[in-house]
């Protein structure tokens, strides 16, 4: 079996590190006017709230991981959502990673999600609730080929398209990142309403969820923006490129160093934690 330069990133980048990071010994929120401190992949936060646990739109998965922590922004975001998909009647919203009660580096996976402002929430909407135990141990439904071409037909729902395009039209949301095959069905199905696509953008593994970013809260000076995404709906050459042979001199990243924590960031970690 074949598999492309997308396939061996999603490969390497999944592969968890074993340290744990300070981060993981802060347990509680740092007490605060909530603020989203530096960048979605290099940041922390204070004032974070835990999102409530009951909810009869949302489950939250893993929930022994304390990674459903977020700026006030997030949680708003993530309730207003999952009602209009309970409205919609498209099942139960599965939340996974959040953030970390001060944010911060996971021990694994993923280096975003530091700032309390990003969101996975998976592709499959279950018609019946999850167990505690499901939740715990949840089975990722993956929705990509295996060449990386294309969704596996028989798993991909409207559903997923809604959600995807709900979340997309939220004005909070600046970013969601899916598998470039998911990508290309949304715009092969989109018909004229494109608008939203802008949005979603193509990226390495995100085969079973979307990672969904939101804009910086108001007022939060402390908050690092991003670009925008660039204009169109993304559809075009630039989503064609991730499905081409890898150049010649490209291959698997070289992991770097994380660059040094903002200096907010930095004194709250000595706070709390103390030099390690
Ligand atoms: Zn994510």
């Amino acid at each position: 079996m074949k598999i492309g330069l997308a396939g061996l990133l999603a490969l390497a980048v999944s592969i968890p590190s074993l340290a744990a990071t300070p981060w993981q010994r802060i347990t509680q929120p740092v007490a605060g006017v909530p603020q989203a401190v530096g960048s979605y992949a290099n940041g922390c936060q204070i004032g974070a709230k835990p999102l409530p646990i009951d909810s009869p739109d949302y489950q939250v998965m893993r929930t022994d991981q304390r990674r459903f922590y977020g700026q006030p922004d997030l949680l708003t975001f993530i309730k207003r959502l999952s009602a209009e998909a309970n409205r919609e009647d498209l099942g139960t919203v599965l939340i996974g990673d959040m953030a970390m009660p001060a944010g911060g580096r996971f021990s694994s996976g993923h280096a975003s999600h530091q700032s309390g402002l990003d969101v996975d929430i998976w592709l499959q909407m279950p018609r019946k609730r999850w167990t505690a135990q499901q939740l715990l141990k949840p089975q990722p439904i993956d929705l990509v080929s295996r060449d990386g071409k294309s969704v596996v037909k028989s798993q991909w729902q409207p559903q997923i398209e809604t959600l995807i395009k709900l979340a997309a039209q939220d004005t909070d949301v600046v970013r969601i990142f899916v598998n470039p095959a998911i990508k290309q069905q949304l715009c092969l199905d989109a018909g004229s309403d494109r608008e939203w696509l802008h949005k979603v953008r193509p990226w390495f593994g995100h085969r079973a969820h979307m990672h969904v970013r939101l804009r910086c809260p108001v007022g939060d000076h402390n908050c690092e923006s991003q670009a925008p995404p660039p204009p169109g709906d993304g559809c075009g050459a630039e989503l064609q490129s991730w499905f081409l042979p890898p150049k010649p001199g490209s291959g698997v990243p070289v992991k770097k160093e994380p660059p040094p924590l903002p200096a907010v960031c930095q004194s709250l970690l000595d706070n709390h934690v103390g030099q390690l």
